[in-house]
């Protein structure tokens, strides 16, 4: 029988309910069994592809085109798995196909109601992502935290599911437990009270995670076990970590894997955390460093700098870093400032690798166009995923193919050189304001061409990547970008699309159509971020 875990929040979001989720997800992997994890969100978009990325954070895609929360990419990065669609839920999604339903006259004739009908299709939901894998455990997270309106209805499914199988669903409760600096004291009250409001909507913690910002100490786990009805052993210490690779760790050393079993009278087939832990102390011992710049537009918000939109590009910086035990240090270059200030562009020289990632509209393009024309006159390494990639032809087209005003018509639909082109089957697309999900999604095949580096690389003839765009390079203007030198290394197999641009002659100069980002894993770096992170620390030497 399979077994359902679900992770729920108590106090404030934003404390790693995903990290612990995956990690959990993580250790039963260990232990020999089949995992696939479940994020669910409560809003009403029906995925996070049409939210503000500042608001948001990154819009995780997935192999089969789902623009999904960056909490997927944590799964897919902790568990080195591919996760699908299924595997994603939004208050927005269930009810649709509740609405869809109805019209189809799927339920009868029967009076539809929010209850039971809305949490019936989140279970249907979990369970059919469980039997997609045939998963031993579901690792299920709700977004939000207990106490709010708008997560009710995925509380009241797992009571549902846990009434009709007490023995195969486990509940986690991730909680904070605040220090106030004027007194120093760890504080349990406002857990105490999270326990109690998830118990109003009849459910009981098995398990309470205990996030603070140091370990949990003996009376306060005492305190907890009295006032949470709750065993002590079921009391997880989860202090603040460097990194959230080192989560898999603390909560083994916890025991949390073992204790989980127990609870449903199973035995761990074997216990295989050994990569993982060797991965963590090669993470806390790395003292060599790279300086990598990355130049985009969505990180400020007031007074605060915000790297989620970017979540997957770090982490694939990360791990290919590790790899050569580098620690590779990330800068946010603002794309505006290098529009205004020539020091500013100058002082791009000083890093060792450039990476211009995905993004969309006007804002900051020709500061970007900047950055790329460094990399590539300076023979800065040079990283381009989507938009970066676009760019790059752009500044290529302009200032080595001589097409003066080049531009992707995303920045000026008037450009004498449409360069980048929108492709042709988006044009009704947007013309109808079809916005939701009707981007290119999702992964598609790619032919490498011989003698170029993505080849060597990627060590195949034949890759397939993850998309997200409504833009592409016009082929109208390949042969002429081609004569001037520009190497179209990666097409889709039949050539209709360019999918990888390089240059020749330059240390690294690489820019990809998709995100590699999202298929970067913690024990398997991207190759194209390990040859880029390689070119970086050969620049470092100098
Ligand atoms: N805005 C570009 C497009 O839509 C690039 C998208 C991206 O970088 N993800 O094609």
């Amino acid at each position: 029988m399979p077994k359902y875990i679900f992770v729920v929040g108590g106090v404030m979001s934003g404390v790693g309910k995903g990290a612990a989720c995956a990690t959990v997800g993580r250790i039963l992997q260990g232990f020999g069994y089949k995992v696939t994890a479940i994020k669910i969100d409560p809003y009403i978009n029906v995925d996070a592809g049409t939210m503000n990325p500042v608001e948001h954070g990154e819009v995780f895609v997935t192999d089969d085109g789902d623009e999904t929360d960056q909490d997927i990419g944590n799964y897919e990065r902790f568990l080195d798995i591919d996760i699908t669609s299924i595997n994603y839920m939004t208050t927005g999604r269930v009810y649709q196909t509740v609405i869809e339903k109805e019209r189809n006259l799927e339920y009868g004739g029967r009076t539809v109601e929010v209850v039971p009908h809305v949490p019936e299709e989140v279970i249907r939901r979990i369970k059919a992502a469980q039997r997609r894998v045939k998963a031993d455990f579901v690792m299920i997270e709700i977004g939000g935290t207990v106490g709010e309106y708008q997560n009710i209805l995925f509380l009241e499914a797992l009571r549902l599911l846990r009434t009709e199988r007490p023995k195969d669903v486990l509940v986690a409760m991730v909680s904070y437990l605040p220090i106030p600096s004027k007194t120093g004291e760890m504080k349990t009250k406002p857990t105490q009270h999270a326990v109690r409001t998830l118990n109003s909507a009849g459910i009981q913690a098995d398990l309470i995670v205990a996030r603070s910002e140091k370990p949990l100490d003996g009376p306060r786990r005492r305190k907890l076990s009295v006032f949470c009805n709750i065993s002590e052993d079921d009391v997880i210490s989860a202090p603040d970590v460097n990194s959230i690779y080192e989560i898999p760790v603390n909560f083994d050393n916890e025991r949390i894997g073992e204790k989980i079993l127990k609870k449903f009278g199973m035995r761990p087939r074997r216990k295989d955390l050994k990569r993982w832990r060797r991965l963590v102390s090669t993470i806390r011992s790395c003292s060599r460093e790279v300086r990598i710049g990355i130049v985009g537009k969505y990180f400020s918000t007031g007074d605060f700098t915000l790297s989620d939109v970017y979540l997957s590009v770090i982490e694939a910086l990360k791990h290919a870093g590790w790899q050569r035990r580098v620690r590779p240090v990330l800068e946010w270059i603002n794309a505006e400032e290098l529009e205004s200030s020539p020091a500013a562009v100058r002082a791009l020289a000083g890093y060792d690798g450039l990476l211009i990632p995905g993004g969309f509209g006007t804002r900051g393009i020709e500061g970007k166009i900047k950055a790329v024309r460094q990399a590539r006159e300076r023979g800065i390494p040079y990283l381009g995923l989507c938009y970066g990639m676009q760019l790059a032809v752009v500044e290529f087209a302009r200032h080595v193919a001589g097409l003066k005003d080049a531009n992707t018509v995303e920045a000026d639909p008037q450009t004498e050189h449409p360069v980048i082109h929108i492709m042709p089957h988006q044009e009704s697309v947007i013309r109808e304001k079809r916005y939701g999900g009707s981007m290119r999604l999702g992964a598609y095949p790619c032919v490498l061409a011989e003698r170029t580096r993505s080849r060597k690389l990627y060590g195949s003839d034949r890759i397939s990547e993850r998309h997200r765009h409504r833009y592409e390079v016009n082929n109208a203007y390949r042969e002429r970008l081609r004569e001037a030198g520009l190497v179209i290394a990666g097409t889709s197999p039949d050539g209709l699309l360019v999918e990888i641009v390089e240059l020749k002659d330059h240390p690294f100069f690489v820019a990809t159509q998709f995100h590699p980002e999202f298929k970067s894993r913690p024990l398997r770096p991207h190759p194209l971020f390990a040859g880029f992170v390689g070119a970086a620390l050969r620049r470092r030497r100098g």
